[in-house]
């Protein structure tokens, strides 16, 4: 993957839980892996009612910033008895103070003031963006259930309150390398790279 100007991949995003996440899933392409945060990029407002225009302002955004080669997601959480919400706002319903465990209180109350259906879905979508304007984009999914009360503590976000279709285990109560297997990120940054590598 010596693509990159400078060989340098930089991760558009200042959330750590999805730094720690993409380095593990970019180990061994021998590029050099840097974060918004440690280049010290202003933050990118996300103003789109998309994931995909969210995943677009970020890699414009950040890659204009840095003059190199970003790698963007833009994902959240699909509540099949809230209509997908909150999607596009997932990271919104934590607040200002990222505060998840409100924010999956309010998941809860919401999702058991609408009935039985506890089906949801987290979507990734990634883009990869040459300083050029190329872009290379795709879109990852898992299907599962919603867990309440949550379990477990690892990774970030909503993984207490996530368990993926064919498993017994919340994301939170898996290691990063058993939420692999079924990573919506996962799944979109396969997609990019398949691509880049033919
Ligand atoms: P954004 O992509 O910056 O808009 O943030 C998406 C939000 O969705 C994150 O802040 C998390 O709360 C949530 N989210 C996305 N992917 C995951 C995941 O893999 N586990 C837990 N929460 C996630």
């Amino acid at each position: 993957m010596s693509l990159f100007p400078r060989n340098i991949l930089v991760l558009a995003t200042r959330n750590e839980g999805k730094v720690k996440e993409m380095q593990l899933y970019l180990e061994g392409r021998g590029v050099e892996i840097v974060t918004a945060s440690s280049l010290g990029l202003p933050d990118v407002p996300e103003t789109g009612t998309t994931f995909e225009d969210n995943a677009m302002l970020k890699a414009v955004g950040y890659g204009e910033a840095a003059g190199l080669a970003v790698m963007a997601d833009d994902s959240g959480l699909e509540a099949s008895a809230l209509g997908g919400a909150p999607g596009v706002y997932t990271a919104d319903w934590a607040g200002p103070e990222r505060n998840f465990r409100m924010a999956m209180s309010r998941l809860q109350r919401e999702v058991e003031a609408a009935g039985e259906d506890r089906r949801a879905n987290f979507v990734s979508v990634v883009i990869l963006r040459w300083p050029d304007g190329r872009i290379l984009r795709a879109r990852g999914e898992v299907c599962g259930r919603l867990i309440f009360p949550g379990r477990g503590t690892g990774g970030f976000g909503y993984n207490p309150v996530f368990m993926p279709d064919g498993d017994t285990k919340t994301f939170a109560e898996m290691t990063a390398t058993e939420r692999a297997r079924y990573s919506h990120r996962r799944r979109a940054m396969d997609k990019v790279l398949a691509e880049l590598d033919r």
